[in-house]
């Protein structure tokens, strides 16, 4: 997609600070954190929302899930929450499918993550 944000931070068109990726995912940094820590994890695959989430991304989407445990673990994280927002009434403002990664402290050394 040309002109979605997210597929241009997938691509490294508009930069990001991010903390992990491969073949599949991004993550990086929310620009505007609600949380001390806070991650944003995409797919590189272009999926407008949950709500467009398709038989075939069932792989994907539980890679998601995956990717999300691995990016917590290695910032050794307490404990963390994860979450969609779906639509505009639920409070999606970019139409590229993302799981918020949010957290207070990591549990092992007490500095800000
Ligand atoms: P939504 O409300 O769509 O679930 O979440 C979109 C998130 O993307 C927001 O938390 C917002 O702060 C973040 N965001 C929007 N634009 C950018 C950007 O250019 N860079 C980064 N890193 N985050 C962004
Ligand atoms: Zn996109």
């Amino acid at each position: 997609m040309e002109n979605c944000l997210f597929c241009k931070i997938a691509r490294k068109e508009v930069s990001s600070d991010i903390v992990f990726e491969d073949e599949n995912f991004v993550v990086f940094r929310d620009i505007n954190p609600i949380a001390p820590f806070h991650l944003l994890l995409i797919p590189r695959k272009h999926i407008h929302s949950i709500d467009h989430v398709k038989e075939e991304d069932k792989i994907l989407m539980g890679d998601l899930i995956l990717t999300a445990q691995k990016v917590a673990r290695s910032h050794k994280l307490a404990g963390y929450k994860l979450h969609f927002n779906v639509g505009r009434q639920g409070g999606q403002v970019i139409d590229h499918i993302h799981l918020h990664l949010t957290a207070d402290l990591p549990a092992q050394t007490g500095r800000k993550p």
